[in-house]
This record gives structure tokens, C-alpha cells and sequence, in this order.
């Protein structure tokens, strides 16, 4: 659940950041993450919208959108920690980032990034949106 009163706050907060997230207010909406010029926003209510284009009109996220988003807003934000989705008893630990949620390119292939270590820099996996794991639904 969401604090509606937080989130305005961080809404007014956002919008004189010295950062990416001034040039993306929107009045009532919280920028949480700008994926390469796709940002992801959050509403006083919870509601999770996408701005595809710059300035362009808000879209409801897809469930992966979401999953991703929340997970930004977890790190971007701290008082928003709460968001990040909590993995569920039976869910898989990702194969494709082992569970890192981050992932690198090399040689062509897509393997986990390493940490601070790392002197490439990492992509967000897109086998699990960046949470480490996924839920296979049993078919
Ligand atoms: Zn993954």
C-alpha cells in the first residue's frame, strides 16, 4: 500500500531534484525510473503509469512493467522500500541473472553481472524485471 501524503511530498521533492527527475514532472505524478527515455510514474493512489514518448500521454503498466518499476522506486526512493515486490514462497530464483537481477553482455551472451568488480556496465535482466526471480505459472 501506499502513502498518499508521502508520495505527494516525494512528487514536490522530485520536482526540484537536481536531476533527471525535474525535466520529467508531472503534476500529481511520481517519476520513478527514465528506462532510455521511458519513464514509469507513480500515483498518490498506487497506480503505476508509463509516459512511452516524452511528454507523451500516461498508459496503465503492464504486471512486468510494475514488478520493474517498484523495484526502482525501491532504490531510487528509500522511503519507498515497502514497494519492491516481495518474492513469493514458491517463486524461482532467475536463471539468466542468478537471482543478481542485473545482467551483463559478453561475447554475444547474456550472463549475471558480477557486482563492483564489474568494469562492464550491467543491464536490468529482463528474464525476471529485475527481481532475481521469477513465478513460473504451473500450465
Ligand atoms: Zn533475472
Amino acid at each position: 500500500m501506499t502513502n498518499p501524503e508521502l508520495i505527494d511530498r516525494l512528487i514536490v521533492e522530485a520536482s526540484q531534484a537536481a536531476d533527471w527527475r525535474s525535466g520529467c514532472a508531472r503534476e500529481g505524478y511520481l517519476p520513478l525510473f527514465n528506462n532510455f527515455g521511458q519513464v514509469s510514474y507513480l500515483s498518490p493512489a498506487g497506480d503505476l503509469l508509463i509516459d512511452d514518448l516524452e511528454d507523451g500521454p500516461l498508459r496503465p503498466a503492464d504486471p512486468g512493467e510494475r514488478d520493474f518499476a517498484l523495484a526502482r522506486a525501491a532504490e531510487n526512493y528509500p522511503e519507498l522500500t515497502d514497494l519492491r515486490p516481495s518474492r513469493p514462497q514458491f517463486a524461482t530464483t532467475c536463471e539468466l541473472c542468478r537471482g543478481g537481477g542485473k545482467v551483463k553482455l559478453s561475447q554475444g551472451a547474456i550472463v549475471p553481472w558480477q557486482g563492483d568488480n564489474e568494469t562492464r556496465p550491467f543491464l536490468y535482466c529482463p528474464g525476471c524485471n529485475s527481481l532475481g526471480w521469477t513465478v513460473t505459472v504451473a500450465s
